[in-house]
């Protein structure tokens, strides 16, 4: 029988409701025939609300400012998964289908030592093999993995994504299914641009790059994992069953996708060209995930902080160890626009400047990507000019 992943995102499983009708769909696969996996993220704010709480538990007084130490995180933020997959396989269970629920490091997911952004390097899904030969739906815990030191890690903010992809990679499955509360990927964050337009096809590069610089749709290294595996990313809505329900196809053939991604909240630094050394150095040491760097007369660099969330304590060490000519920023964002020719025709470099009009803090340009740093409040209105002039509204 053909395998099929399946991915539900927290908000599919944000209460008892969704998790029973996601039970429903998971039946619906089972029954047209398929041998099911499902990987579930953290039922709706879970996740948040738990670093929340590692927040409070590490502040003693006002002047503290310890960071919960990443490990602990790990073992804490994981649990938020635990609590999804057993619930969803006690729901499948309840439907009078053979279901069994594992944690990561029982699905085989081997990861590096590197907490709370873990990367995998081996899956060896064994287990799930046996259960699915046993005639069960198998329901994996997403988002966690075992460290090859057997330490419980987590994969990096939306990492459910890729303990999915992983799975139907080494399940030999062709596609894996992203469920979600969008019905796929559009050419900006509709919360942010009402009229961005529905991707029916892109292709892993431009979806990848997009994913690094702020779309939260689908997670990089997921789709950075589907490249390399040939694995075509199917995002649905959730529940969505009608004649008229669209869907997004990430592949090695997509379309020519042009997006327009940004981030409210980033981390960026602004010094001297001598200090380039230095900056690479201590984002090494740091484990700060590098968006961009130039070093002309001026050096500036930015990092996405969603997967660090130390960044107090990194940003202290930062300036520390850059001494007085450099400047931490903390109120910027980036506007990008994304996709084939982004950043070589000059038209769409000048759309993008254009919409950044005085607010512009910094520009980098590489062929799939031009890249705008501005005050974080002119984000949004630079996002939704940028889509108005470059894009367009829906066809
Ligand atoms: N629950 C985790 C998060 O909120 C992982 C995921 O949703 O994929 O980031
Ligand atoms: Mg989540």
């Amino acid at each position: 029988m053909a395998v099929v992943v399946q991915k539900y995102g927290g908000s599919s499983v944000a209460d008892i409701d969704k998790l029973g009708q996601v039970a429903d769909q998971v039946v619906a696969a089972r029954a047209a025939g398929h041998d099911v996996v499902v990987v579930v993220s953290a039922m709706g704010k879970t996740t948040d609300n738990l670093l929340e709480l590692a927040r409070r538990a590490a502040s003693v007084g006002e002047a503290s400012e310890t960071e919960p130490a990443k490990r602990e995180l790990d073992m804490l933020v994981s649990t938020g998964e635990r609590v999804s997959m057993s619930l969803l396989s006690i729901a499948i269970q309840a439907r009078g289908h053979d279901a069994v629920s594992f944690t990561g490091s029982q699905s085989g997911i081997i990861t590096n030592d590197r907490h709370f952004d873990a990367r995998i390097i081996e899956v060896k899904p064994h287990r799930i093999e046996d259960e699915l030969a046993r005639g069960r739906i198998v329901i994996v815990a997403g988002y966690q993995g075992m460290s090859y030191k057997r330490e419980i890690t987590t994969l990096g903010r939306g990492g459910s994504d890729t303990t999915a992809v992983a799975l139907a990679a080494a399940l030999g499955a062709e596609r894996c299914e992203i469920y979600s509360d969008v019905d796929g990927v559009y050419s900006a964050d509709p919360r942010v641009v009402s009229d961005a337009r529905h991707l029916p096809a892109l292709d892993y590069e431009t979806m990848q790059e997009m994913a690094e610089v702020g779309a939260k749709v689908l997670n990089a290294q997921a789709v950075e994992w589907a490249r390399r595996n040939q694995v075509t990313i199917v995002a649905r809505r959730t529940g969505d069953r009608s004649a008229t329900a669209r869907e997004s196809l990430v592949s090695g053939a997509g379309g020519q996708a042009l997006a327009v991604v940004s981030l409210e909240r980033i981390a960026a630094l602004q010094s001297s060209a001598g200090e380039l050394g230095n900056v690479l150095e201590v984002t090494r040491a740091l484990g700060l995930p590098l968006c961009d760097v130039v070093a002309g007369t001026e050096l500036w660099a930015w990092w996405s902080v969603v997967n660090v969330p130390g960044w107090g304590e990194a940003r202290g060490k930062l300036a520390r160890a850059l001494g007085t000519g450099s400047t931490v920023h903390d109120g910027l964002g980036a506007v990008s626009l994304v996709g084939v020719e982004a950043g070589t025709r000059p038209d769409r470099v000048q759309g993008l400047l254009e919409a950044a009009g005085g607010a512009r803090r910094a520009l980098f340009v590489h062929p799939l990507r031009a890249t705008v740093l501005l005050e974080s409040a002119a984000v949004v209105p630079c996002a939704q000019r940028l889509h108005a002039r470059v894009i367009g509204g829906e066809a």
